[in-house]
């Protein structure tokens, strides 16, 4: 299982990361990230990386 890491100092409400993996990211209504889940299963980890590149402020990490 890999964990997602969010900066949410450097994260900018973009958006991206939700638009890329909508079952893991979330904003609300505010623009603030939240995570569906901070566990990423092999199901979404392709997702979830594909997310981490298109990050525009490099705000996501992941961790084994
Ligand atoms: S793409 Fe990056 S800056 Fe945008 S909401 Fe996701 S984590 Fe934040």
């Amino acid at each position: 299982m890999t964990r997602i890491v969010v900066d949410f100092d450097r994260c900018e409400g973009h958006g991206l990361c939700e638009q890329t993996a909508p079952e893991v990211f979330r904003l609300n209504d505010e623009g603030e990230l939240h995570l569906r889940r901070d566990q990423v299963d092999t199901e979404h980890e392709g997702l979830v990386a594909a997310a981490v590149r298109v990050c525009p402020v490099a705000a996501l990490k992941v961790q084994p």
